[in-house]
């Protein structure tokens, strides 16, 4: 028996693996299970290259479990290794430069099991003990067992092992016992393993005989070793992708599309990127990318592999070229990285631009579901919108699509305002809003329908990329201002009867929480609507932003403006206009004339004291402005509740204005009953 110590840096690296890659322990068996395959493939070279010549029989990997004993044990038929083997790849991990290295990056664990290929090492995260009991595939080579406690001493001795190939014994540490649960192994083989290109079979498949599970003589083979993304897309029907879909994701829907990656140079990746349906927000991110090396699973997080807006894909990326296990800041500034994403940006482009051309209808049948996708790519890859903004679509109110060229060329002509800007008219939800899109198309506008979740970014990214462009809502305001052609019209109502027109409607105004109106009077024409109510599109936008971004909380918190816009030209409004001027005459003619008296005496005292310096105004001079100040503002008050008085009377006024709230979702609960009372009343 031969004893030693393993080469120089365990020392320190030992400790390293207990504890640093703690949270990760389990890997430890995707370790030794991809040792075991690779080194069955590397006995299938040998022998297609002449170079082994012997049988090579079944070449399954084995993983079983002793309770009794309290090991696991894996077990190839591949190449195994001499003593000398043992010795080089075993104990000699150390090399030049390791202590360097090991000193720059000892508080990444990561790095250090990546650059070393520690892999068999990670075995004493779990084990307390480990052997390796081996016989190479070379005819003379007699078997070997070497045994760690996990301490850099090992020893090494001859053993009677007839079979070809390896046993990695691991026994199991008494703090980690539940790597010897069946469930457990079985469900880390799943998750690691099931790719992987030589069979491996864990225990033998279980079938229910006589009221209980019991094992048949079939081996229960955890893997599929040709997965789709390793054969020939030619190969492959519709189908064979749907199935591996739901092999993945048993829970999602039916997949949109998907895009089957194959590059060689000047990296290696195979993989099969699948366009989801997302319903939600839970589901997108739930079920995500898996990455794969050589058919061994990775990891779910891609963060750095694939851009952003593509993590919303599903399916498998396979690339030996990606440093799997170095740091997320050494991924960042990787080449192969970078250059990777670009190549996954630009595949996925091509694809839907393939699609969009080779079969429009199909492309547009989908939009709905892909919009999310495109939008985010298109708001966050600059890159991705030079190349998306030719088969992006626009939906309009109708369920017709257009690319963006279309759509210009369609409005051009008639949504063009006075100063030259395009404007692109929208609606968010086509039920809420109809009456606006209404009046739009009465004008021949056409109306986009942008309901999706992204939409409001995009609007405002569209703004920037177009030029003289701009989106506004159709409620944003009415329809001749939305798409200015001709200067405004001048009122033909004197500025009191403006004035009086708006008190009378916006003292009947409800008072709704975190909502404000703002009574004005316009000349929309006799055809239009007697009002309309317009929420501000700039306001709109910055609490859309609100919600979707942080540090905007403060637009959040502000009230719901709303427009409320008196049709002066409309028969109805100047009949209530004539009524109120005819009923509350005789009532308001000794408070205007008190108002008038006031206004000029506020004047006069005004000009007197402009007169004076600041420092020869007298505090009675103080005293005798307020008074006239408090004065006016009680004589309009007392205005104010004459023309109240009289609003509250007529039905007219609260018939149009619960007309108009309605319209808008804004009548609910008492004040939509009492409008219904009075609505019957009228009939
Ligand atoms: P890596 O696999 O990254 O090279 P490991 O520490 O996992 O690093 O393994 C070190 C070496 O030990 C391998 O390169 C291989 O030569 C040898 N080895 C490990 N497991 C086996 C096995 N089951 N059969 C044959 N050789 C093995």
């Amino acid at each position: 028996m031969q004893k030693g110590n393993i080469g120089v840096t365990t020392e320190n690296i030992f400790p390293v693996i207990k504890k640093f890659l703690y949270s990760d322990h389990e890997i430890f068996l995707r370790e030794i299970v991809s040792n075991a395959v690779d080194a069955t493939q590397k006995l299938k070279t040998y022998a297609a290259k002449g170079d082994f010549k012997g049988e090579m029989g079944d070449l399954t990997v084995h993983v079983s479990l002793d309770k009794d004993k309290g090991t696991l044990t894996v077990s190839d038929r591949g190449i195994g290794m001499t003593e000398e083997e043992i010795d080089k790849y075993i104990n000699q991990i150390a090399f030049s430069g390791a202590n360097d290295f090991l000193d720059k990056y000892k508080n990444d664990a990561n790095a250090i099991i990546g650059h070393f290929g520690l892999g068999f090492y990670s075995s004493f995260m779990v084990a307390k003990k480990v052997e390796i009991l081996t016989r190479s595939y070379k005819d003379d080579a007699k078997a070997v067992k070497w045994s760690c406690d996990g301490s850099p001493a090992y020893e090494i001795e001859e053993c009677d092992k007839q079979d070809r190939g390896t046993d990695i014994v691991l026994y199991i540490d008494d703090d980690c016992k539940e790597f010897l649960e069946k469930n457990k192994i079985q469900e880390l083989l799943t998750k690691y393993c099931r790719f992987l290109p030589i069979p491996v079979a864990f225990g033998k498949k279980t079938e229910w005989k006589d009221g209980k599970q019991v094992d048949t003589d079939e081996d229960n083979v955890i893997n599929d070793t040709t997965p789709l993304w390793t054969r020939k897309p030619t190969d492959l029907k519709e189908e064979d992708y749907k199935k591996f879909y739901r092999d993945l994701y048993p829970m999602a829907d039916e997949p949109l599309f998907w895009i089957h990656l194959n590059v060689d140079y000047p990296f290696h990746l195979t993989g099969v990127l699948y366009f989801p349906k997302i319903k939600n927000n839970i589901d997108a991110h739930r079920n995500k990318i898996q990455l794969y090396c050589n058919q061994v699973y990775v990891t779910d997080q891609v963060d750095n592999i694939v851009p952003d807006f593509l993590t919303l894909l599903h399916g498998v990326i396979d690339s030996p070229d990606i440093p799997l296990n170095v740091s997320r800041s050494y991924l960042q500034s990787d080449a192969n990285v970078k250059k990777i994403s670009t190549y996954i940006t630009k595949k996925v482009s091509d694809r839907l631009q393939s699609i969009f051309k080779s079969d429009r209808k199909d492309f547009e049948a989908k939009w709905d579901d892909l919009k999310i996708f495109m939008h985010y790519g298109m708001l966050s890859e600059p890159d991705f919108y030079d190349r998306a903004k030719a088969f992006a679509l626009f939906k309009d109110v109708d369920g017709k699509y257009f690319t963006y060229d279309e759509y210009r060329d369609l409005i051009k002509a008639n949504q063009t305002d006075k100063d030259g800007n395009l404007v692109y008219l929208y609606a968010s939800n086509k039920e809420e809003q109809y009456s606006y899109i209404e009046t739009a198309r009465d004008r021949g506008y056409s109306v986009l329908l942008m309901d999706g979740e992204l939409d409001s970014p995009l609007v405002g990214m569209l703004e920037q990329k177009f030029e003289k462009s701009r989106f506004s809502r159709v409620d944003g305001d009415t329809i001749d201002r939305l798409i200015a052609k001709d200067a405004p019209k001048e009122s033909a109502l004197s500025a009191e009867e403006s004035e009086g027109l708006s008190t009378v409607f916006s003292t009947q105004l409800p008072k709704l929480e975190k909502t404000e109106f703002h009574v004005e009077v316009a000349n929309l024409g006799e055809t239009a609507a007697p009002i309309v109510i317009t929420q501000s599109e700039y306001m709109r936008r910055m609490k859309e932003m609100s919600r979707l971004q942080a540090g905007m909380s403060f637009y959040g918190e502000m009230p719901d403006m709303y427009s409320v816009v008196l049709n002066a030209d409309h028969r109805l409004i100047k009949r209530v206009l004539d009524d109120a001027k005819a009923h509350t005459a005789d009532a308001l003619q000794p408070v205007e004339g008190e108002i008038r008296g006031l206004k000029a005496r506020h004047a006069a005292l005004e000009q007197a004291q402009q007169k004076k310096k600041a420092d020869e105004i007298t505090q009675a001079d103080h005293d005798e402005m307020k008074k006239c100040n408090d004065d006016i503002a009680a004589q309009e008050e007392k205005r104010k509740q004459i023309l109240a008085d009289y609003a509250a009377g007529d039905s007219t006024v609260l018939q149009l204005i619960d007309l108009a709230l309605l319209q808008n979702g804004l009548l609910k609960g008492q004040a939509l009953n009492r409008f219904l009372k009075r609505s019957v009343d009228l009939i």
